[in-house]
């Protein structure tokens, strides 16, 4: 059974008179320990598929399964304890809350998943080099800070899926290698990653790449 299972997703916007198709029948699956970069020029619909597997958005058509269990067409309440139990999300900005230490978001993350764990807070602090500042707030981090800060809270239950969106982004090589090997260490342990990147130093240490082009699916 795949971790994350989407079948033939679509997705449309409606702005006024105009009709974005920005997916059109995608399906993808990730298995565990896999690790699967999905690639496409800006645009091309990653970020809206990646909310669609998130369960942050709906897809107006197709279904997505999380664990061999349904995680769309269900109640908001639903599919938010399903993300807190399963799913480890970094989005392009906006992983942290503003009002929470680096520290108590990754702690935040853990109390919704009722998996609370103060030795893996601490460890996760030291993977991702913030020691030093595991009580700044967001707002006084740098961006490489911020960056690696919303990777240990998207780590922070060990999810059995991480999503990703752009983690390499905002970094210099050096932490895009640390990151990696992040990525690395969770295919040892049977985790399963999707990772939206344009970075080929990610795609080359992929099981998979994923091309997207106006919403579909182009090669694998
Ligand atoms: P990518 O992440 O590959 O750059 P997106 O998934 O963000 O692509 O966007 C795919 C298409 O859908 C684009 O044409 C984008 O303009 C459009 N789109 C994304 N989000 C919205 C939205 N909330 N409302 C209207 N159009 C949107
Ligand atoms: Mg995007």
């Amino acid at each position: 059974m795949p971790v994350i299972e989407a079948f033939d997703l679509y997705r449309f916007y409606h702005a006024k008179e105009e009709e974005t198709l920005a997916l059109r029948g995608v399906s993808i699956h990730v298995e565990a320990g896999e690790i699967v970069v999905v690639m496409g020029t800006s645009g091309s619909g990653k970020s809206t598929l990646l909310n669609c597997l998130a369960g942050l958005d709906e897809p107006d058509g197709g279904y997505v399964q999380l664990m061999g269990k349904r995680l769309t067409r269900r109640p908001e309440v639903e599919r938010a304890w399903l993300r807190a139990a399963y799913i480890g999300i970094l989005l392009q900005s906006g992983n942290l809350f503003g009002h929470l230490s680096v520290e108590d978001n990754i702690r935040l993350s853990m109390q919704l998943a009722k998996k609370v764990d103060q030795t893996r807070v601490k460890s996760l602090i030291e993977l991702v080099n913030l020691t030093k500042r595991s009580l700044a707030y967001p707002a006084q981090l740098s961006g490489g800070e911020l960056a690696r800060a919303g990777i240990a809270v998207s780590l922070a239950i060990d999810p059995i899926l991480l999503l990703a969106d752009e983690p390499t982004g905002e970094v210099d090589a050096d932490t895009e290698k640390g990151i990696i090997e992040l990525f690395k260490m969770r295919r040892q342990a049977r985790g399963a990653t999707l990772i939206v990147t344009h970075s080929n130093v990610l795609a080359t240490e992929a099981d998979r790449v994923i091309r997207l082009k106006d919403g579909r699916v182009i090669d694998e």
